[in-house]
């Protein structure tokens, strides 16, 4: 599948990553437009109007969490975070500010441009798109509410078919616990993360070819959970 090309805002103050990370997306095809700090990339996402912004946490000026804030007061551009690995929190903080993913430093080429293809297709398929999902052996027809393995009916309750619903909307994509609750069981459950731990382990029960080792409903460490379905 060819990939479309796309503009992309990279706001990182470390001269190494910014330029890594710079080249690798124009050796994609992609125009690239980099900022040093969070006030020029600021700016440069309303000049640019990039297609695609990456993130990263700990800049000069300002945090890179207010950049965010400030971005999606105005505009729904997918927005990748670049974030040191351990600090859960700092990406939680992201992504309920806005971003849609993240990438954990340090990380491979190949890994930010798997992440920034899905977070690019997010954004192409946000309008319309299909309702079915394939994982594996499984199928579930989220507007239908059907779901099967190997051709066979699959019982999935209401607050199943919903958890999957958000998680399909975003597929590709991780979702904090605090987004699936407060979609699926309302704002005063928006910390009961024991639910979901029971509705994944439901869910990879009935939906995985191995459960123990769910290669579709994945976990985020102290994050959330990401849905990658079958291409
Ligand atoms: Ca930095």
């Amino acid at each position: 599948m060819t990939e479309p090309r796309a503009t992309i805002l990279v706001v990182e103050d470390d001269p190494d990553i910014r330029r890594f990370v710079a080249a690798a997306l124009r050796a994609e095809g992609h125009q690239v437009a980099e900022s040093a700090d969070a006030r020029r990339g600021g700016i440069d996402a309303g000049t640019h109007k990039p297609d695609l912004a990456i993130v990263d946490l700990g800049l000069p000026d300002f945090d890179g969490l207010e950049l965010i804030r400030r971005i999606r007061a105005w505009s729904t551009m997918p927005i990748l975070v670049l974030s040191a690995r351990s600090l859960e929190r700092a990406k939680i903080d992201a992504l309920d500010a806005g971003a849609d993913d993240y990438v954990t430093k340090p990380f491979g080429v190949g890994e930010l441009l798997a992440r920034v293809r899905v977070a690019l297709r997010h954004r192409a398929r946000t309008a319309g798109g299909g309702s079915v999902v394939r994982m594996g052996a499984a199928e579930v027809d989220l507007a239908r509410r059907v779901a099967t393995r190997e051709g066979r009916p699959v019982h999935l309750t209401p607050i199943e078919f919903r958890l999957l619903e958000c998680l399909a909307r975003h597929a590709g994509l991780v979702v904090t616990h605090r987004a699936l609750l407060t979609e699926v069981w309302g704002p005063t459950h928006a910390s009961d993360t024991h639910y979901l731990r029971i509705y994944l382990k439901q869910l990879r029960d009935k939906l995985e070819d191995d459960p123990v080792r769910p290669r579709h409903l994945l976990t985020e460490t102290g994050v959330g959970y990401r849905l990658v379905p079958d291409e």
